[in-house]
Order: C-alpha cells, then sequence, then structure tokens
C-alpha cells in the first residue's frame, strides 16, 4: 500500500456515494429482495413500498408530484427518453428541436439520432461565457417547432442558463422545455416548475448516490407532457420505461435527495470558499491563466482553467498519481480534439487544450485544496519551463507571426 495522497477533483464525472446511502441500499439486495412490480406477497409490498419512498423524496427535492418522476438507468437514457419520445409523441405538431452546441452529448447525439428520423434540430452557439443568447433562441423558434432543450448547468464550466428567461419564451410560444439537469440537481436548488420546466433529465451519481440509475421528470398537470416509451416491455412506471426497477439504487437515488434536500445549502457555501481558494491561488501564482465561462453564473464547485502555453493533457501528467481532474482535450479514436464546449466559447484550439477541469466535492477538504495549489502550479511551472514557445513569447516573440513548419 502507498500512502501517497490521492486526491479526486473529477467530481463532475462522477460523484462518490454518501457512507449513509450505501447504507441504507444494503438491506435491498438480501433481506429485501422483492420486486416492486410483484404485487402479489410481501416481498414485492416491500420494494414497492421503498420505492414509493425514493419517489416522495426526490420529488420533495424538486417540488415536483412523485407521480411526475420516471425511474431510468441514468441520466443518457432519460435524454433519449424525453427527446425522442417527445419527438414521437408530438410528430402531428412538429418536428423542429432546438439545442446548443454545449450540451452534452447525451443530448447532441440524441438529436443527431433524430435527425436521421427525419426531424429538424438547430443547434445554437452560445455566448463568450457560455450563456444562450435569448434574442437567438426566441429567433430560432419556427411554427414546427415542438422542443427546446437547454441544460441546466455545463458539466465543462458549471455555466447556470437562465432557466427562468428560457421558460418565459417557451411558454409564450407554446413550446415544451426540456432540461438536463444531471450537474445542478442535488447541488443547488432545482424546482423545474418554477421556471417553467416541463421535462427533466437527471442521475443519481452526479449528487452522491449511486450509478446506474437515474430519473426523468415528466410534467403531469398545465400541460400534460407525454413521452413514447422507447422501451416495451411489462408497462412499468406508467407505461413510459418498462424493465424492473433498481430497487437497492432508487433506494439509495431517494437517500441522496433527501440528504440533499437538508444539507446541500450548507454544503456548497462551503465548497464554494474552497473552489474561490483554489481559483484565486492559481490565477495568482500563474500569469496568463484564464477561468472559462460566466463566473457569476456558476456552480459552486466548478472552475475551469486555461493556463496559456501549456497543454493540459501533458500538465495533467504531471500530477495525474495523485490528483484526478479532466482536461479540456478529449481522446477520441484517433486524435486528441479539444473540447467542443470551450471552442463553443469561442476558445482558439491551443486555449481549449490548455485547459483543466477541477471539480470539488463536498467531501473535498481543505488540505487537499491546498495541496492541488502547489502540485498544479508546480507542473504547470515545469511545463512552461520546457516549453520553446512559452520561452519565446517571455522574449516577447508575436507568436501569431510565425510561420511553422507543418511538414
Ligand atoms: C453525467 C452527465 C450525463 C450522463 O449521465 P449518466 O447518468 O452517466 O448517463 C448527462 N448529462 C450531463 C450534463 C452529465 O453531466
Amino acid at each position: 500500500m502507498s500512502n501517497k495522497k490521492l486526491i479526486y477533483l473529477d467530481n463532475n464525472s462522477t460523484t462518490p456515494c454518501d457512507p449513509r446511502v450505501v447504507e441504507a441500499m444494503i438491506p435491498y439486495f438480501y433481506e429485501h429482495p422483492g420486486n416492486a412490480a410483484s404485487r402479489n406477497h410481501p416481498f414485492g409490498w416491500e420494494a414497492e413500498g421503498a420505492v414509493d419512498l425514493a419517489r416522495e423524496r426526490i420529488a420533495k427535492l424538486l417540488a415536483v408530484d412523485p407521480k411526475e418522476i420516471i425511474f431510468t438507468s441514468g441520466a443518457t437514457e432519460s435524454d433519449n427518453l424525453a427527446l425522442k419520445g417527445v419527438f414521437e409523441m408530438y410528430k402531428s405538431k412538429g418536428n423542429h428541436i432546438i439545442t446548443a452546441t454545449t450540451e452534452h452529448k447525451a443530448v447532441l447525439d440524441t438529436c443527431k439520432k433524430i435527425e436521421s428520423m427525419g426531424g429538424e434540430v438547430t443547434y445554437l452557439d452560445v455566448q463568450a461565457d457560455g450563456l444562450i443568447d435569448l434574442a437567438a433562441l426566441e429567433a430560432a423558434i419556427k411554427p414546427n417547432t415542438i422542443l427546446i432543450s437547454i441544460m441546466w448547468a455545463n458539466n465543462e464550466t458549471g455555466v447556470i442558463q437562465n432557466m427562468k428567461a428560457i421558460g418565459e419564451i417557451c411558454a409564450k410560444h407554446g413550446i415544451l422545455f426540456m432540461s438536463d439537469a444531471t450537474q445542478a440537481v442535488g447541488k443547488i436548488q432545482v424546482h423545474p416548475k418554477e421556471v417553467g420546466v416541463h421535462l427533466m433529465a437527471f442521475s443519481a451519481h452526479k449528487m452522491y448516490g449511486p450509478k446506474g440509475v437515474g430519473a426523468l421528470f415528466v410534467n403531469r398537470k398545465g400541460p400534460r407532457v407525454k413521452v413514447t416509451a422507447q422501451m416495451d416491455g411489462g408497462g412499468h412506471e406508467r407505461g413510459m420505461r418498462s424493465g424492473t426497477l433498481n430497487v437497492p439504487g432508487i433506494v439509495g437515488f431517494g437517500k441522496a435527495a433527501e440528504i440533499a434536500m437538508n444539507e446541500m445549502e450548507a454544503d456548497f457555501k462551503r465548497v464554494a470558499k474552497l473552489r474561490d481558494k483554489l481559483e484565486q491561488a492559481l490565477l495568482a501564482k500563474l500569469e496568463e491563466s484564464y477561468i472559462n465561462g460566466n463566473t457569476d453564473h456558476r456552480m459552486p464547485h466548478v472552475t475551469n482553467i486555461s493556463f496559456k502555453h501549456v497543454e493540459g493533457e501533458g500538465l495533467m501528467m504531471t500530477f495525474n498519481q495523485e490528483i484526478g481532474v479532466s482536461s479540456g482535450s478529449a481522446c477520441t479514436s484517433a486524435s486528441l480534439e479539444p473540447s467542443y464546449v470551450l471552442v463553443a466559447l469561442g476558445l482558439g484550439d491551443d486555449l481549449a487544450h490548455s485547459s483543466i477541469r477541477f471539480s470539488l466535492s463536498k467531501f473535498t477538504t481543505e488540505d487537499e485544496i491546498d495541496y492541488a495549489i502547489d502540485a498544479v502550479a508546480k507542473g504547470v511551472n515545469h511545463m512552461r519551463d520546457l516549453s520553446p514557445i512559452w520561452e519565446m513569447y517571455k522574449e516577447g516573440v508575436d507568436l501569431t507571426k510565425i510561420v511553422w513548419d507543418n511538414h
């Protein structure tokens, strides 16, 4: 066993479970093995009761009716069910969907599929701070628009959209409003009905619950929204999502929602302070560092920083034995591509490639942040010391005027 510290600052990828969540789940693996759909014996009733309680806890967190919660396997499935389900259900009204270029792949790839099924999709550009241009959104609406899908908070930058304003535009034009709120639920107040959201995807494993369980909120009154099921089977979840419910997972999801309801406000005041400390220290220690995305409308636990002339993947390698973060580059099959989210914010390839996303959790400690500040600063300085480009930059060479030999 190594006693090297391991510091987890990649909580937007997934959070650890709260120990109380795991404790609540354990009896449902063995002591209470029932299927929530078995209506004729106590084992089934117990499981059904546990699922009902979880549904109530989640509904309470969101200030919605428990009947409006459909359990799924995660946010990816919820995004698919909402987008494809609305597209199929409301075909006779139109085939046009509006979304944004900074959405999660679970939304973007689903929209691509919908295009191949005869749908028409507008992918809105965002402003340099990551926020939707509301006038551009309204201008994109057409007579055949049936759905607008805008995420509540972005997974890479933490930028929070003006949900109320978007909801008003949807209401004014009689268009359904769907939101991927996976990064927001359980961390900030998310009340879909208050802002006019009709469908909302979220996931347990981004809010200290278990992996492999999520939900879709579907508004039942004013308007009564329906989605076409994407999976056929026993007609579970009021016909919208067939398949035996993941009872232990749902119990954990419900426990996570209950904990969030009681504790998220205090947790995230503390987390925001640590995030601010990390961010301010890195910006102060390292010249030519830039925060990506709007900092006034942002999740309290995320900061996305570009360190100019430092390649993010290489930087990560200087400390990835000790600290887990994400870089602004995605290793796709063949090439290292810059994050499409950062490119959509107008960052050049160089700044997008030089970005690191730090995402904290309620378990992050001040010691860990202090350690991370030192390790990241050391790494950036090390990379720059080795970099001929940084040296030229320091000597005042105008790098934009250099003709590079690209072979
Ligand atoms: C993590 C994430 C997803 C995918 O959630 P899963 O539960 O892993 O399928 C979708 N959208 C956003 C914004 C996310 O952060």
